[in-house]
């Protein structure tokens, strides 16, 4: 498979490269400001699962430019650095991550907190359901601690099952919830973004960081809500009619003219998990299948032994 290969299945990759993002998830914010009107009169905002920092990217070139515009952004790898934008690695589901974010907001609340952040996923749905879900109710508990009033909270959601347990939490803290799917996110994956408005926490209610991950009640009856409490939100798409369609491949040659140019990423990744496997391979130290015929001694011999 050629390198151009994937700048042909997934145009949004390919545009991200040719626009200098650092990812093709740049999209899906663009599309989401596009119908939401996010960035409007933001002037400090918290990008929660940041790297490789195309969101970043996006905030800081949207709000950067409103005078006193801070960008926050945190993540557990190590992301380049980005004019602008004050980086934190961390997880966003550990205490001393989330106190360090609210330190630098001391006194000044956040107008928008977003977060794409994404467990890495195993393949099992539940597992991975339920994982995307403390992600996010640990961004929102962070979100609890920075919003100012009014403010906005975006995050990545993934539709299963149990979704709505996760709607009603967050209209608790959000006078309007939607769930939101960009054109650039592909129709076959269950990933969505939930846009929460307006931030009007319950009377009364105190941000407790002793509990990064609220959900402390996440057993299969709990989260059969129905009647009053089971919430069904609005379901808009972003992007406009013409916009590229993210599960469908183009011709290298687009239609808008432009011509087909490889273009590298924009900024590889920095200090990569896989980084450690790949200098094994190279070296002839990554262990490799033993396989039976390959053995000197029978499973049987060496149980005898
Ligand atoms: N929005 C990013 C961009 O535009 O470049 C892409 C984010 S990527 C889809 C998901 C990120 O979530 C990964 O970089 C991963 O390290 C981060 N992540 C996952 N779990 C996390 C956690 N517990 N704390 C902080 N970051 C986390």
């Amino acid at each position: 498979m050629g390198r151009t290969s994937k700048d042909k299945r997934d145009v949004y990759y390919r545009l991200a490269k040719e626009n200098g993002w650092r990812a093709r998830s740049a999209f899906k914010l663009l599309q989401l400001d596009e119908e939401f009107q996010l960035f409007k009169g933001v002037t400090r905002a918290v990008d929660l699962c940041a790297a490789p920092g195309s969101w970043s990217q996006v905030l800081s070139q949207k709000i950067g430019g409103q005078g006193s515009g801070q960008v926050v952004a945190v993540d557990l790898q190590a992301m380049a650095p980005l004019p602008g934008v004050t980086q934190i690695q961390g997880d966003i589901t550990q205490l001393s991550t989330a106190k360090e974010i609210i330190q630098h907001f001391e006194g000044c609340p956040a107008d928008l907190v977003v977060c794409d952040g994404a467990p890495d996923v195993t393949g099992l749905h539940d597992v991975d359901e339920y994982m995307q879900a403390q992600l996010l109710l640990a961004a929102l508990n962070i979100a609890t601690h920075v919003l100012k009033p009014g403010g906005c909270f975006v995050a990545k959601i993934f539709r299963g099952r149990d979704v709505t347990l996760l709607y009603s939490q967050l209209r608790i803290f959000f006078s309007s919830v939607l769930c939101a799917k960009p054109k650039s996110s592909r129709n076959s994956s269950i990933e969505a973004f939930a846009v929460c408005q307006g931030y009007d926490p319950p009377e009364g209610f105190k941000p407790d960081l002793s509990k990064p991950l609220l959900d402390h009640s996440y057993d299969p009856d709990f989260n059969q809500l129905d009647g009053p409490t089971r919430i069904i939100v609005p379901f808009v798409t972003c992007g406009d009619l013409s916009a590229y369609d993210s599960d469908r491949s183009y011709p290298l040659d687009l239609q808008d003219g432009s011509e087909y140019k490889y273009t590298p990423p924009t900024q590889p990744p920095i200090a990569p998990p896989y980084q450690e496997a790949c200098v094994l391979k190279k070296t002839g130290r990554l262990a490799k299948e033993i396989r039976p015929q390959d053995c000197p001694i029978s499973r049987a011999d060496a149980l005898s032994q």
